[in-house]
């Protein structure tokens, strides 16, 4: 490629109605005058739940949510069509398509409503239909603005493994993929518009990778496309020092390393996947944050190496998407390799581990999974401990969902003594029961497990000892020429 790439990529509320659409097409056919840009999008907000929904009550035998669902989503999109695209025979092919797509979304939910069942493979193809009607919809409005958009499907670009509603890219075909399709069309001086979310297996049967998604689907396209950048525009100025929906002076951060950026997004943040950062992490691609609302402000900036914070702590953030599932009984002790085996069972449903803790006595192991993993976890958990707890070598496996993870994050927390007192002493002065503590050796991050309801208590009380609202003021609020200048 002769010029430089930009992968940008657009959420859900940042093409979520025919306005936002239209400010999106804007930005990229903006930033598209001095360098190649390929755009990716998202459904538009609230369809991947509704298209989720609509599948889960199929199989459970609504014969009439396939039509709830077509038609509430031709709606909405014949809405936006409507004020984006005028020529009468352009909006009518696009209607087509995208009537097409609805229909295909309706069809797979009546197959469920008659098997009575929803694999995962199933589901990963209904609930990607959304991102494929904001890719068509997205490069029509470029092209009413006169700037040749070509929507592609990241089913023809994006190989994964074959676990469906979180499934992983690999590399290599990827690369070659993504290129062979992209790059001429990038040579010509077009805007492909590419399907956040999906992707489909070397054998071409669609998956997805996971909720929030389109983050992770804009950094695989970054690095396979050897892109300068990835800018990730969304609904806030940036990374901020904690989620303003729980902390309302929460301040955004100019600049946070992969790491921090990383550990944030595993322990909630939602404003990245949690996997958004490993593809650029090896080639050093930056990634920005930035708010399609105010595109006038640079936003954040996520790199290998950044500036600390004076106490240690960057930011805090938490999530209640975790159950914790306790394996217990006094004959724990006696039980041969049972720490192997209840980490081969999590492996064996691919259960994502967000915290272990095994108490002194060794009567209890305890690991704390994502809330969607919890049930086949527990599944997996009660095949594999089967003897043991027949023979009442183990007195029970108990699921608790009624718990939150809160997590300090920030990369010179290592080696900067004192921070974990603070943690713990500030949830003593709050009367905040911690229920289990992990500390990583890298040291980047302080978790720890309490009751869900002292949650945001205890995000708010950490985000004040640490100073978090008062650091970096006006951060990401900078204008895009004083970090450019
Ligand atoms: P999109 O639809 O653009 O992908 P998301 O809703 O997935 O947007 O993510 C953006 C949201 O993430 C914000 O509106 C904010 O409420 C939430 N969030 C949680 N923690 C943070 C944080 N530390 N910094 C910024 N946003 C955060
Ligand atoms: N539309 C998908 C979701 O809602 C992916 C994304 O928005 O990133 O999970
Ligand atoms: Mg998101």
């Amino acid at each position: 490629m002769s010029r430089p790439i930009q992968v940008m990529k657009f959420g859900g509320t940042s093409v979520g109605d025919a306005d936002r659409i239209r400010n999106a097409a804007a930005i990229a056919a903006a930033a598209s005058k001095d360098r190649a840009v390929v755009v990716v999008v998202s459904a538009m907000s609230g369809v991947t739940n509704s298209l989720i929904a609509a599948a889960g009550k199929a199989a459970s035998g609504h014969e009439a949510a396939a039509e709830t669902l077509s038609n509430g989503l031709r709606e909405k999109h014949h809405e936006a069509v409507g004020k984006l695209v005028l020529d009468i025979e352009k909006r009518r092919e696009l209607l087509a398509e995208i009537d097409s797509l609805i229909e295909r979304a309706a069809n797979h939910c009546r197959g469920c409503a008659l098997l009575g069942e929803l694999s995962p493979r199933a589901l990963d193809v209904i609930a990607g239909t959304g991102e494929r009607l904001t890719a068509r919809m997205t490069a029509a409005v470029l092209r009413e603005m006169g700037r040749p958009g070509a929507a592609f499907d990241a089913t023809d670009l994006i190989v994964t493994d074959e676990v469906y509603g979180g499934a992983r890219p690999l590399g290599e075909p990827t690369r070659t993929k993504t290129q062979a399709a992209l790059f001429p069309v990038l040579e010509k001086g077009a805007i492909p518009v590419v399907t956040g979310y999906i992707a489909a297996t070397s054998k071409g049967i669609p998956t997805t990778l996971g909720r929030g998604g389109s983050d992770y689907s804009a950094t695989i396209l970054g690095a396979a496309l050897d892109a300068s950048e990835v800018v990730i525009w969304t609904d806030v100025n940036g990374v901020l020092t904690a989620d303003p929906r729980m902390v309302p002076d929460a301040a955004t951060l100019d600049e946070v390393s992969y790491i921090e950026a990383g550990e944030l997004a595993f322990f909630g943040a939602k404003v990245l996947h949690p996997m958004t950062l490993r593809p650029v992490i090896e080639s050093g691609i930056p990634v920005w944050i930035r708010n399609s609302f105010q595109p006038e402000l640079a936003g954040t900036k996520i790199t290998q190496t950044v500036r600390p914070a004076p106490l240690g702590v960057k930011a805090v953030t938490a999530t209640r998407d975790v159950a914790m599932i306790a394996v217990a009984g006094p004959g724990i002790i006696g039980v041969p390799d049972i720490a192997s085996r209840i980490f081969a069972a999590t492996a064996s449903v691919r259960a994502n581990i967000v915290m272990i803790s095994q108490s002194s006595s060794q009567d209890s192991i305890c690991i704390v999974v994502q809330a969607s993993d919890a049930a086949r976890t527990e599944k997996a958990l009660r095949e594999a401990l089967y003897e043991d707890i027949h023979h009442h070598d183990l007195e029970h496996i108990k699921v608790n969902r009624n718990l939150a993870i809160v997590a300090a994050v920030g990369e010179n927390m290592c080696g900067t003594p004192g921070i974990a007192g603070r943690v713990f002493s500030t949830m003593g002065k709050e009367g905040i029961n911690i229920i289990a503590i992990a500390q990583g050796s890298s040291e980047y991050n302080i978790s720890f497990l309490v009751d869900s309801s002292g949650m945001e208590k205890a995000v708010k009380a950490l985000h004040d000892a640490f100073g978090l609202g008062q650091q970096e003021k006006g951060g990401g609020a900078r204008a895009v020429e004083q970090v450019t200048s």
